[in-house]
């Protein structure tokens, strides 16, 4: 089972993570510029967690045989800070980094006019960067959440195949469907989705535009979980194609719309040594 996990936060993670991860199949991931649960002071802070997302994150899980990108933006809790806002004039410039690969997390976390217009500022940038975007959902009032979260997506005159709306459920799963956005769905060990839970909707809804993440963080999280569904997956009747579909070839072809996304080496995952990511078949070149 090759697994490409398109949200999760690696900098809160350990070594130990990565080591499991590729066991599991984790072969390529995404780390979304999110809060770090201490409250930044300066938009200088953010300076140097972006250079890390770009340079020491991807180093560190280069190590384990996994391949790392970033998104970039202002997270939608810190949009309400003012000593954190003079970072959105600092994103155009990570937002040209071939490491980057779309805009997020962005979104409500809130609903304040302060995220209201970090929200749709990023949304313009992602338009201008010709990036793809990447949508958090407020984790209380959801639905009201992803209702508004849908509204501006349609204002911002993004093309909607180029959103992901995440951290989706049982209940705003019926709103995104038909949008033609991306959904996103978190798998997590005791709140949000599970992965039975996940089988569910995957039986109900299909597997076309459905990303699943472990969003793993400084939180009680599991990195493991995507893998967990994908066995859930099989024992409930799904087959191997419709796996990979869903963990690997889906992630693939929502971030590819960067433009940035280069994993001619890892499209075999038996040619790949998991120790060292070097390619096997190419002599490690
Ligand atoms: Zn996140």
């Amino acid at each position: 089972m090759r697994i490409f996990d398109p949200h999760i936060h690696m900098t809160s993670r350990t070594t130990d993570d990565y080591e499991r991860m590729a066991a599991a199949g984790v072969r390529a991931l995404v780390e979304p510029a999110f809060w770090l649960g201490q409250p930044r002071t300066s938009a200088a802070s953010f300076t140097d967690y972006f250079d890390s997302l770009i340079g020491w994150e991807p180093f560190r899980a280069g190590q384990f045989g996994v391949r790392h990108h970033a998104t970039i933006a202002l997270n939608p809790k810190e949009a309400n800070d003012a000593r954190c806002r003079p970072v959105l004039d600092l994103l155009p410039r990570y937002l040209d980094k071939d490491a980057v690969v779309a805009v997020g997390e962005i979104g409500y976390d809130s609903m304040t006019p302060e995220e209201d217009e970090a929200f749709a500022a990023q949304l313009a940038l992602a338009v201008a960067h010709d990036l793809p975007a990447l949508v958090h959902t407020p984790h209380r009032d959801k639905a009201r959440g992803v209702e508004r979260t849908l509204a501006v997506v349609a204002e911002s005159g993004i093309e909607p195949g180029r959103v992901v709306v995440d951290h989706l459920n049982e209940v705003t799963v019926k709103l995104v469907r038909d949008t033609g956005c991306w959904l996103g769905f978190s798998i997590y060990p005791d709140t949000k989705m599970t992965p039975s839970r996940m089988v569910e909707l995957l039986r109900e809804y299909g597997t076309e535009r459905m990303l699943v993440n472990s969003a793993a963080d400084w939180g009680r999280s599991d990195p493991l979980l995507t893998r967990a569904t994908g066995e859930a997956m099989s024992t409930a009747g799904f087959s191997d194609d419709d796996i990979d579909k869903v963990l690997w070839r889906n992630p693939v072809e929502f971030y590819g719309q960067s433009g940035r996304l280069d994993l001619s080496d890892l499209e075999d995952p038996a040619a790949v040594d998991p120790q060292t990511g070097n390619s096997i078949l190419r002599g490690g070149s």
